[in-house]
């Protein structure tokens, strides 16, 4: 059996699996008209918002379609790999995975269209994966993290087939996880500096609309009001999923979640998924470091370098909550307790290693009094992340995200498919 049929019938049964399929015929036409004309009104929205976005293809699809993708790129459109085939890789072994995305990029560089990254059909990837991504410097944004924003209602009525597709993905959980990229040393690295993993994040558009049967376009931008909400509450990053096959039913939700994103200060950054990824290799380079009574922070000029409770001299800009946000680079500060965190020697290396990627000075001392914030053991990101946010300690901190914006927004959408010969063909894993 096809993996497109498994996976359809796995997450699905039989009944349901069908209805879907000739849902999802009506979706596209015998020729690209229907789905260009998708595409340029996806474009339209975004760009009458200031925004772009990225879209993930895979590439036999691209192969059959490539005039029409380059003039979607010629729009400011990244492209990333979305598989050869429309196949879980995972399910493959190193070498087969390694000739799989060989074949992809070897598509994409004879349709002459640009890639910088990957996402995973079925949201499915491994090690092997990460490792072979690494190796050619690209980025995975196949990972996911799931946010509590459905109304308990919606997800009652349909919990067997939202459950059955969200157990596939195994999300993080977004009430212990932070959002927002990391960097994997991986085993084979190229001088890439390590394999940028950008989450996705769910419920996306596949599982409101054709899980929960959420089409109302109210209800789907509340819902992802309230994945804007949090990400920037927090800080963190929230990369919308849109497929552009569903972008009839969704376009009003996608108007209004892009205007609310550009009407909040500080700023929402809206980023491609290349520009996170490269962001996110710059930021791993930055330093802030405490010496004698200055904080010096080693950064780019677009960094976003933030102070709580400290004293200086230097003029600060009213920033987010209790921090304020500081241009210069280095300053002089004239607080009792020095703004940065001090470790208890017994905290683990993994711990100092996630409080440094924070864009905090850490102290592994055993002198407490030095520091207002003071770690006797580990705790789990989130926690550590409220323990310090709810202390007043005089803190200095590059922030996450530059030109001083609170949090970050990315949009995405998967194309498997162009016409119906495209779904049919993806059917048969072709
Ligand atoms: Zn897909």
């Amino acid at each position: 059996m096809s993996q497109a049929i498994k996976h359809a019938v796995v997450t699905r049964g039989i009944g349901n699996a069908f209805r879907r399929m000739n849902s999802i015929i009506g979706r596209y036409g015998l020729t690209e008209g229907k789905m260009k004309s998708k595409l340029h009104r996806y474009c339209t929205i975004l760009k009458r918002n200031n925004c772009t976005a990225t879209f993930s293809i895979t590439a036999v699809t691209l192969k059959r379609h490539c005039r029409l993708i380059r003039s979607i790129q010629g729009k400011g459109i990244e492209f990333a790999i979305h598989g050869n085939v429309h196949r879980d890789i995972s399910a493959l072994n190193r070498q087969g995975q390694e000739k799989h995305l060989n074949e992809a990029m070897n598509r994409f560089n004879a349709c002459n269209i640009n890639f910088y990254g990957f996402r995973g059909p079925y949201l499915r990837y491994n090690r092997d994966t990460e490792n072979i991504l690494s190796r050619h410097g690209l980025y995975n944004s196949t990972s996911t993290i799931l946010w509590n924003v459905v109304p308990k209602i919606d997800i009652e009525r349909n919990n067997e087939s939202y459950e059955k597709l969200v157990n596939l993905y195994k999300p993080l959980n977004s009430g212990k996880c932070l959002s927002v990229p990391t960097i994997k040393p991986t085993i084979k690295d190229n001088n890439s500096g390590g394999l940028v993993s950008i989450p996705v994040s769910l419920p996306d558009d596949e599982l409101l609309i054709d899980r929960l049967n959420i089409i109302d376009s109210d209800n789907i931008y509340r819902i992802w009001q309230g994945i804007l909400n949090k990400t920037y509450e927090r800080g963190e990053l929230f990369v919308l999923q849109l497929h552009p096959e569903r972008i009839e039913l969704c376009a009003g939700a996608l108007e209004q979640i892009l205007r609310e994103s550009a009407s909040k200060n500080p700023p929402v950054a809206t980023f491609k998924l290349k520009e996170i990824a490269d962001w996110w290799r710059d930021r791993h380079r930055f330093e802030i470091r405490i010496e004698g009574s200055h904080i010096n922070i080693d950064a780019s000029r677009n960094a976003t370098i933030i102070l709580r409770n400290v004293k200086t001299d230097v003029t600060l800009r009213e920033w987010f909550g209790a921090w304020e946000r500081s241009d210069a680079h280095r300053l002089a500060f004239n607080n009792r307790t020095f703004p940065a965190i001090g470790v208890s020697p017994g905290v683990s290396e993994d711990f100092i290693k996630f409080l440094r990627g924070e864009g905090f000075f850490i102290d592994e001392t055993a002198n407490r009094e030095k520091y207002g914030m003071y770690f006797e053991e580990d705790m789990d990101a989130v926690n550590a992340l409220k323990a310090i946010e709810s202390s007043t300690a005089p803190l200095a901190r590059i922030w996450r995200w530059p030109h001083g914006a609170r949090s970050a927004f990315c949009i995405s959408g998967d194309i498997d498919s162009i016409t119906i010969w495209d779904y049919i063909l993806r059917i048969f894993g072709r």
